[in-house]
């Protein structure tokens, strides 16, 4: 039984509106549905991705905005970056003036864990990095051919995601004990300790950083922050067995939940981060055309007969920019 890698990355905005120009436009993903949290139906879930929206290369947003949710405090027991892969070096040449056009924050050309990236914020402060893959790692994904993004730069998946916490040992144990990671890489990085683990397939789509700073304030989750990680199981049943494995390390772990486009298993590690188990399947064109992905309100089918009072609770986000790019 062995992970297949991330999943998909959960992150907070507070400005649905906002957030589907920017990940969409500005960054040329693919709007592959538009839902409301299921345990939360007045906030939207935006899931962002390839053309399909498939396993690998989802960013998806909760919009929090009655809540007037503060900003991400940064520190300790957060994800504390995500890396989303582009093929190599002349795409992030690409995206160094394009991020420059778009006014957002961005750094230089650097190698991180032995390949080039950039690291960028997007308008809420979320702490994103391109990565090229150069071909290593998970296969990637395809970008939708409607995208704004030249297809030789496009945003193919998601590379890494960044730990921080205050201890390495606990929530290292869970990764390498528990989950079936291996330890790839350590280095020192502003005096902190920086440890890279891979499963399953190993590199770019299957990595997670975990960064130690044990003076570091504890993290509090707002706007601009990341809500949890998921990884890949690639069945109900190896799902199921992850569940069971999850439980006897006495880890906490839901039921099995059925999220209609996947089923999910949730559990905090020690350093404080909510991790997800989720199946590959079924995906997101079960219930919509691979068409008009994202176009309207997709409701799971036990959700469906609430939805005129859903709709009615949500503010209109205008999502014509998904399928005709400016
Ligand atoms: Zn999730």
């Amino acid at each position: 039984m062995q992970l297949g890698g991330i999943h998909h990355l959960t992150a907070v905005t507070t400005d649905a509106a906002a957030n589907v120009d920017f990940y969409t436009q500005a960054l040329g993903m693919r709007l592959v549905k538009k839902t409301v949290n299921q345990d939360d139906v007045s906030a939207y879930h935006l899931f962002y991705g390839d053309e399909l929206g498939n396993p690998g290369t989802e960013v998806t947003f909760f919009d929090w905005p009655q809540f007037r949710i503060a900003p991400n405090h940064p520190g300790a027991g957060e994800i504390s970056e995500t890396a989303l892969r582009v093929p190599d070096r002349s795409a992030l040449e690409w995206w160094t003036k394009h991020l420059t056009d778009h006014s957002v924050n961005h750094g230089e050309i650097v190698e991180v864990d032995g390949h080039p990236s950039l690291a960028f914020t997007d308008p809420e402060g979320q702490r994103l990095r391109l990565l090229a893959d150069e071909g290593e790692g998970v296969p990637s994904g395809t970008p939708w051919e409607g995208s704004p993004v030249p297809a030789e730069a496009g945003i193919t998946g998601l590379g890494a995601v960044e730990l921080t916490v205050h201890e390495l040992g606990p929530t290292a144990w869970v990764l390498t004990e528990v989950l079936g990671f291996r330890r790839v890489d350590e280095y020192a990085d502003n005096g902190g300790r920086v440890v890279l683990f891979g499963v399953g397939p190993g590199g770019p789509g299957a990595e997670v950083r975990i960064v130690e700073r044990s003076d570091a304030p504890a993290a509090h989750l707002g706007r601009g922050g990341v809500h949890h990680v998921a990884f890949r199981a690639p069945d109900d049943e190896e799902h199921a067995a992850w569940g069971n494995r999850i439980r006897a390390y006495r880890l906490g772990a839901t039921p099995v939940i059925d999220r209609f486009y996947f089923k999910s298993i949730y559990f905090r590690e020690p350093g404080g981060i909510l991790f997800e188990i989720a199946t590959d399947g079924p995906g997101f064109a079960t219930d919509e055309d691979a068409e008009h992905l994202g176009e309207r309100l997709s409701l799971p089918p036990f959700l469906e007969p609430r939805r005129a009072e859903i709709e009615a609770g949500l503010t209109p986000v205008a999502t014509g920019g998904n399928t005709a790019p400016r």
